[in-house]
C-alpha cells in the first residue's frame, strides 16, 4: 500500500538496439500507474538469448477488482454512451498516430521481448495495427441501428446499438501487439471501456502502449492493463461480477475454462479466438514455386507461432516430390537470426518449454513413421535463445499427433492425396476449423473446395494474408464470434429494441 501511494511510479530501463529506454512495468488503472496490491513481480524474458529484461507488477484479483471499478465508473461518467462517435474517432486516430511516431521504439520492444525480427514487427504488426486503430475510427460513427415497421400508423420500433460495458481482454504472446489492436480498437470504437491482462510472456508493448492512451487523452479508466498470470488476473477477468464481456485470444484449453467461468459467474458473453491445425491442398495445376512460397510463409512466418499456421500440407501426389524439394528450398533460406537484426525474418520460440514442446512432436512424428525432409533441431542452442530450425516432416499420415494436434512452431507435416474428395476428407478431418488454403490453377476447382473446405478463412493461391476489413474466426474448436470488419465491432454492441407507440388506444380487459 506504502509502495502504491507514495514510490515512484514503477518502470525499469531496457536494452534496445542502440539505446536504453524506460518502459512502465506497473499496472495502469485510471491512467495512473500502480505496483501489485500485494507488491508482488514476475520476470519477463528476451527468448533471443533467454536472459531476463525486467521484472513487471503481478496483478491478481484484487488489482483487478480496482481495475473493473474503474472501468465501470470511466463507461458511466466519462466514457461509455457520454462520448459521442466522433470524439471516439478522433481519439483512435490520434493513438494511431501516436503508435506511428514510436513504431521503431514499439518494434524494438516487441522484438526484444517476443522474439520477432525488428523489420516485421514494424512493418507488419504495428503497421497493420495502426491500419486496424483507424480502420475501426471509420466504424465508429457509422455502426447504426435501425427502423423497424411493426403496425401501419400506430406503431414505430427502432434498434440502438450501444456499447456492451466493461469488455475483459485477455492475449496471448504470439502477437503482443496485433491482438492487442484487434481488442482494443473495436471495443473503444463500440465506446466500451476495457480491462486487458497482456501474456506473463509479452507484457512489456502493451504497458508502453498504455503510456500512448493516456498521451492521446482518454478519459482515466476508459483501458486499464493489468499484467499477470492466467490462473491470478486472467481467471479474475474471466469470473468477475462486473465484466459485461470477456473477449479471448490463445489455446483451446483456456477458452474452455474462461467460458466455464464466464458460465458460472455473471453468464458475461464471451468471443474465442483459439488455436488450429490449418490445411495447405496443393493440386497438381498450381503453381508450385508460388504456392511453396506461400505454403513457407503459411506455416514459418512467426516461427510457426501461428494460430493459422498452414501446418497440415496435403500434396497431390503427383507433384509431391518436385513440391517438396522446392519447400525445403525454402524453408533452408528462412532468415534465422538475431530479431533486432533489420534482415531476421525467423525468430526464436518464445519460450523454452514451448522449443521443447515442439521438438517433442518432431520426435513423435519420427516414432510414428515420418521422415525430416528438413529441420527437426534446435538452431544455435548455445546462444541461450529458444530457436527450432524451419522443419518440414513428410510421409506423414492423418493418424499421427503431429498431424492432428497444434505445434505451435515452424513444423510442416505432409501427406499425399491421389483426388479433390480424399483431400477435401483429410482436410476437413479436424476438431478445428480456424483456417485453410487451396493452391490450383483451376478456378472452377478452386471455387468447389473453397466452398467445401470447413474453416472460417479460405485463402485461394496465397496464405496467412488479413486485412482489418475482413472478419476472422474460426468455426469448431477454433473459437465463437469474430474479430476485424463490421463484425469485429458488433462483437462489443448490444442491440436494444426500442417499441413506440403513436397511435393504438388499447381497450381493457382485452
Ligand atoms: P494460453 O491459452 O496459454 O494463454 C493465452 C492467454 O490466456 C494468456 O494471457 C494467459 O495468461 C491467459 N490464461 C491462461 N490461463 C487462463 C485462465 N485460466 N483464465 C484466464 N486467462 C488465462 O495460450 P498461449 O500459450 O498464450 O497462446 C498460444 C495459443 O493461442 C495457441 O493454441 C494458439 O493457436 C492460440 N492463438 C489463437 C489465435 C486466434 O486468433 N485464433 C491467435 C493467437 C493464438
Amino acid at each position: 500500500r506504502f509502495l502504491s501511494s507514495f514510490a515512484m511510479a514503477p518502470s525499469a530501463k531496457i536494452q534496445l538496439n542502440d539505446k536504453e529506454v524506460e518502459v512502465p512495468t506497473g499496472i495502469f488503472i485510471n491512467n495512473e500507474w500502480h505496483y501489485a496490491a500485494d507488491s508482488s513481480t514476475f520476470e519477463v524474458l528476451n527468448p533471443a538469448n533467454g536472459q531476463v529484461i525486467t521484472s513487471v507488477a503481478h496483478g491478481k484479483s484484487e488489482d483487478v477488482d480496482k481495475a473493473v471499478s474503474a472501468a465501470r465508473k470511466a463507461f458511466k461518467t466519462t466514457w461509455g454512451k457520454n462520448v459521442g462517435p466522433e470524439e471516439r474517432a478522433s481519439l483512435l486516430l490520434k493513438l494511431a498516430d501516436l503508435m506511428e511516431r514510436d513504431q521503431q521504439l514499439l518494434a524494438e520492444i516487441e522484438s526484444v521481448n517476443g522474439g520477432k525480427g525488428v523489420r516485421i514487427a514494424r512493418d507488419l504488426d504495428i503497421g497493420d495495427t495502426i491500419g486496424c486503430l483507424r480502420y475501426y475510427a471509420g466504424w465508429a460513427g457509422k455502426v447504426h441501428g435501425e427502423t423497424i415497421e411493426t403496425a401501419p400508423k400506430t406503431k414505430l420500433a427502432y434498434t440502438l446499438l450501444e456499447p456492451l460495458g466493461v469488455a475483459g481482454q485477455v492475449i496471448p504472446w504470439n502477437y503482443p501487439i496485433g491482438m492487442w489492436g484487434w481488442k482494443v480498437a473495436p471495443a473503444l470504437a463500440a465506446g466500451c471501456s476495457i480491462v486487458m491482462k497482456p501474456s506473463e510472456l509479452t507484457p512489456l508493448s502493451a504497458l508502453y502502449l498504455c503510456k500512448l492512451i493516456k498521451e492521446a487523452g482518454y478519459p482515466a479508466g476508459a483501458v486499464n492493463l493489468v499484467p499477470g498470470f492466467g490462473q491470478t488476473a486472467g481467471a479474475a477477468i474471466a469470473s468477475h461480477m462486473d465484466i459485461d464481456k470477456v473477449a479471448f485470444t490463445g489455446s483451446v484449453m483456456t477458452g474452455r475454462k474462461i467460458m466455464e467461468a464466464a458460465a458460472k459467474s455473471n453468464l458475461k458473453k464471451v468471443t474465442l479466438e483459439l488455436g488450429g491445425k490449418s490445411p495447405v491442398l496443393v493440386f497438381p495445376s498450381a503453381d508450385l514455386e508460388e504456392a511453396a512460397n506461400w505454403a513457407a510463409l503459411g506455416c514459418f512466418f512467426n516461427s510457426g507461432q501461428d494460430c493459422t499456421a498452414g501446418s497440415r500440407l496435403l500434396v497431390h501426389e503427383e507433384v509431391h516430390d518436385k513440391f517438396i524439394e522446392i519447400l525445403v528450398a525454402k524453408a533452408k533460406a528462412c532468415a534465422i537470426g538475431n530479431p533486432l537484426d533489420e534482415a531476421t525474418s525467423f525468430g526464436p520460440l518464445i519460450s523454452s518449454a514451448q522449443r521443447d514442446k515442439v521438438l517433442s512432436y518432431v520426435d513423435s512424428g519420427v516414432s510414428e513413421g515420418a521422415k525430416v525432409a528438413t529441420g527437426g533441431k534446435k538452431w544455435k542452442a548455445e546462444n541461450g535463445g529458444f530457436y527450432v530450425e524451419p522443419t518440414v516432416l513428410t510421409g506423414c499420415k492423418p493418424s499421427m499427433q503431429c498431424v492432428r494436434e497444434e505445434i505451435f512452431g515452424p513444423v510442416m507435416s505432409v501427406m499425399t492425396f491421389r483426388s479433390e474428395e480424399e483431400a477435401l476428407e483429410m482436410a476437413n478431418d479436424s476438431i478445428y476449423g480456424l483456417a485453410a488454403g487451396v493452391f490450383t490453377g483451376n478456378a472452377k476447382q478452386a471455387m468447389r473446395v473453397s466452398g467445401e473446405l470447413s474453416a472460417g478463412t479460405v485463402w485461394v493461391n496465397q496464405y496467412n494474408v488479413l486485412s482489418n476489413a475482413v472478419p476472422f474466426g474460426g468455426v469448431r474448436q477454433s473459437g465463437i464470434g469474430r474479430e476485424l470488419g463490421l463484425a469485429g465491432i458488433k462483437e462489443y454492441l448490444s442491440t436494444k429494441s426500442v417499441h413506440h407507440n403513436v397511435g393504438e388506444d388499447l381497450s381493457w380487459p382485452l
